[in-house]
């Protein structure tokens, strides 16, 4: 059976921290499904298909890894497509708790697949999603910290 792991995220939008993420995930699993799962109470900029696009663009060449969504719970979308992992970054302590809560659900609903966790690169430790859209907003200078066609994309949405 092919290793696979899914990389999931809302990935509102992708930023280089989630890339670094994921491309170190290629490396370790035979297949990484990157996919985007909707929350609604984070109110998404992008729509999914939007976010899908961008991922899609931001890893094309790297052939093991491949971009879905789902509205399904997490644990049972990863048993339906015959994931073994689950991959999560952790950028500093203040994520820690939050992700322990979820990781210990989900072992209580599936307690077949294993969430591993990769610490960030130290560059991207302070980076995240909703601080792009803030600095993006104000047509600051997010050059380095999001893949290029995202960059096009904020500047669309808030030209
Ligand atoms: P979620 O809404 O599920 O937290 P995100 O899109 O914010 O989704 O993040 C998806 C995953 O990527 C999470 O595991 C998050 O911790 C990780 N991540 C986000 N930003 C970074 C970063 N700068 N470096 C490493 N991992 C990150």
């Amino acid at each position: 059976m092919r290793k696979l792991a899914v990389c999931p995220g809302s990935f509102d939008p992708i930023t280089n921290g989630h890339l670094d993420i994921i491309r170190r995930g290629a490396k370790v699993f035979e297949e990484v499904v990157v996919t985007v799962f909707n929350n609604e109470s984070k109110s998404p900029l992008f729509t999914v298909e939007e976010r899908k696009q961008l991922l899609e663009d931001s890893l094309k060449d790297l052939p093991n890894v491949r971009v879905d969504s789902s509205s399904e719970l997490l644990m049972d979308y990863a048993g339906d497509i015959g994931a073994t992992a689950v991959i999560r970054g952790l950028r500093a302590v203040s994520d820690f708790e939050y992700e322990m809560q979820i990781t210990s659900m989900n072992r209580k609903l599936n307690e077949d697949i294993e969430t591993l966790f990769m610490m960030t690169n130290t560059k991207y430790s302070f980076l995240s999603s909703s601080m792009i859209k803030e600095i993006a907003k104000y047509q600051g200078n997010i050059s380095g910290l999001v893949p290029e066609v995202v960059e096009q994309a904020l500047r669309e949405k808030y030209k």
